[in-house]
């Protein structure tokens, strides 16, 4: 049986604020857009975002001051110039929001309220309580369906169509039946997210498999600076489940089993509010040294009960009641256990300022673009500040929906063939009739334990290389596994089977690309290279797969600009 073929202008995968805003530039300007999004678009990961989104507009805030503490929160292999274009852009973008519906909370005064987020100079983050992802989200893809974006929601993108430098088209299944389709078009853009569920304790929702990253690695194409994994100072302990940094943005304050407020040793200025990979050390460092606190000493308290009842209901409401249902702790009347968490990629799929995917270094692919989460352009570079990857997915987003409208006109349409399908249709096949003895859920139980063991917050060249060696085991026993579900009807079984070799294949990014960088910068810290080493190591990562599934590193000079290398002290 041929398996059909749509045709659209272009597809976009992901309906997180990354997709939905590039779908409605593009159907507003009357392309004939497809996402394609394995979960409904309110399922996605930005829903869940809680905190804020950065814009620099109050009276005592600048872009300048903007793009200043993005730049050193990045460790300085951020590129500069595509700081300057989001830091720019950033007040429109809330504008834009605004007009659409999203309803931000607000001063007395009625000007739109900003909270502080560490490394900030200034409050800058806006928000609408902590549900500011969701309110966002539900406003971004309520005007995509009003102006007529075609969503094939519940459809799983399994691979892109790639040949001689060019994207033509996806190739997905339908999760519901296993109906296979060709989704042919001039462009195609990623906006599939993050991967933090590599890792065991980790703040991100089921799906963020990272599944965008492996399928364009696997065509040989390059990712850039996937050591970078953000740990973010405060997840519930033993669950990872985020309490955002608004809880510290608005007074919040850490203490170890001693009482000490530990933050005075690690950033006497900034205290609570450094930067996340700061703080992330300090909590790990204390549980480390034995002033852990918990039933298993491997949390700290995180206290906002001074900030008193009617503050909490007001702005933090979400996170209350998560600590509540998740530890039986409740914020208003006692400090809660928390602890670092997997939260970020900072690296992804390379792209120019306009959402172009590289070739390599010097060159680009045509009709292929990516932005958001999945994609490194870089605005974070070693590490991402907290409120700035709303603004990123919303802005370049947008913003590479303008781009692909001014491209399509010039870009010829490659007509698809039912060959295009067969890598796919040989990978669906193989795991399906796989008669080995493996189960996967135990398998990714391995990987996520190895990965936070040996590939976390702290690493060195010993663990790094435990943890190559285990993924490398496990691409090998993932061979061997055996699904019991034979059936076409949401197959999770088979979705999970397949999710889990990217994330397999993606890990292996991760720990060659930390294991090659002696250094320690942002949130790469390598205990046996405790110093930034800018003579060597001021460059990005371009990392590639080969045929026989190793990994080839490559080296990207880093946009510097007018915010001059300085040491990073908070
Ligand atoms: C708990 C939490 C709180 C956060 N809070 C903040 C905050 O306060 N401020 C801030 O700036 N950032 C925050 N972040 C980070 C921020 O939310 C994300 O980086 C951002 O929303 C990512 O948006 P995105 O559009 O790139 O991807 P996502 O919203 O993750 O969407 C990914 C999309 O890709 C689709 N997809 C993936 N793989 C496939 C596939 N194989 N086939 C089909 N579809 C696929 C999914 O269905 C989904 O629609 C938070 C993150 C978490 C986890």
């Amino acid at each position: 049986m041929s398996i059909p073929i749509y045709t659209y202008d272009t597809i976009i995968v992901g309906a997180g604020l990354a997709g939905c805003a590039a779908a409605r530039e593009l159907q507003n300007a009357g392309k004939k857009v497809a996402v394609v999004t394995k979960l409904h678009p309110l399922r996605s990961h930005s829903g869940a975002a809680q905190g804020g989104v950065n814009a620099a507009f109050s009276d005592e805030d600048s872009v300048e001051l903007h793009e200043f503490d993005t730049v050193k929160g990045s460790d300085y292999l951020a590129d500069q110039d595509a700081v300057e274009f989001m830091c720019q852009k950033a007040p429109e973008t809330i504008r834009w929001a605004e007009k659409m519906g999203a309803a931000f909370s607000r001063q007395k005064n009625g000007k739109i309220a900003q909270r502080p987020f560490g490394g900030q100079s200034s409050p800058r983050a806006c928000y609408a309580k902590d549900r500011t992802g969701l309110t966002l989200l539900q406003t971004v893809y309520e005007q995509a369906d009003r102006v007529g974006v075609k969503f094939w929601d519940e459809w799983y993108a399994a691979d892109i169509i790639y040949k001689d430098g060019k994207v033509s088209g996806v190739v997905a299944f339908n999760i519901r039946n296993m109906q296979m389709a060709i989704f042919n078009a001039k462009a195609v853009m990623f906006a599939t997210g993050g991967y933090a569920r590599a890792y065991k304790i980790n703040s991100n929702a089921h799906a963020n498999t990272g599944d965008g990253l492996s399928i364009v690695a696997r065509h040989g194409l390059p990712l850039e600076d996937m050591e970078f994994v953000q740990f973010h100072p405060s997840g519930l302990s033993g669950n990872g489940v985020l309490i955002s940094e608004a809880a510290r943005g608005e007074g919040g304050r850490l203490f170890n089993s001693k009482g000490e407020r530990f933050m005075e040793k690690y950033a006497p200025n900034a205290l609570e509010l450094a930067s996340r990979d700061v703080v992330a050390r300090a909590i790990l460092n204390e549980i480390r040294e034995g002033r852990g606190v918990g039933p298993r000493k491997d949390a700290v308290y995180l206290d906002v009960t001074h900030l008193g009842k009617d503050l909490i209901m007001e702005r933090l409401p979400e996170l209350r009641e998560l600590a509540m249902t998740f530890l039986g702790l409740d914020m208003i009347k006692e400090p809660i256990l928390i602890s670092a968490t997997a939260h970020y990629s900072m690296g992804g799929i390379p792209v120019d300022i306009d959402g172009h995917v590289r070739l390599n270094n010097k060159e680009f692919i045509e009709g292929f673009y990516a932005a958001g989460e999945c994609s490194c352009v870089s605005v974070h570079g070693a590490n991402r500040l907290g409120a700035n990857s709303i603004l990123e997915a919303l802005l370049f987003g947008r913003f590479v929906g303008k781009t692909m409208v001014n491209d399509i006109d010039n870009i010829e349409l490659r007509l698809a063939s039912q060959e295009d399908a067969q890598r796919t249709l040989d990978e669906v096949a193989s795991i399906l009739n796989n008669k080995g003895n493996e189960g996967v859920p135990a398998l990714r139980d391995e990987l996520q334990q190895c990965m936070t063991n040996n590939a976390g917050a702290f690493r060195t060249k010993e663990t790094l290389q435990i943890a190559v060696d285990k993924v490398k085991e496990l691409r090998e026993r993932f061979k061997n596994i055996r699904i019991k579900d034979k059936s076409k009807v949401f197959n999770t079984e088979l979705q999970e089977a397949i999710e889990f070799g990217h994330m397999l294949d993606y890990s292996l990014f991760i720990v060659q690309s930390a294991i090659a960088r002696e250094e320690s910068r942002g949130a790469h810290y390598r205990e046996d290279f405790q110093e930034r080493d800018d003579e060597n190591f001021l460059k990005h990562t371009m990392a590639y797969m080969n045929e026989d599934g190793n990994i080839k590193l490559d080296y990207m000079d880093v946009v510097l600009g007018k915010h001059e290398l300085k040491a990073r002290n908070y």
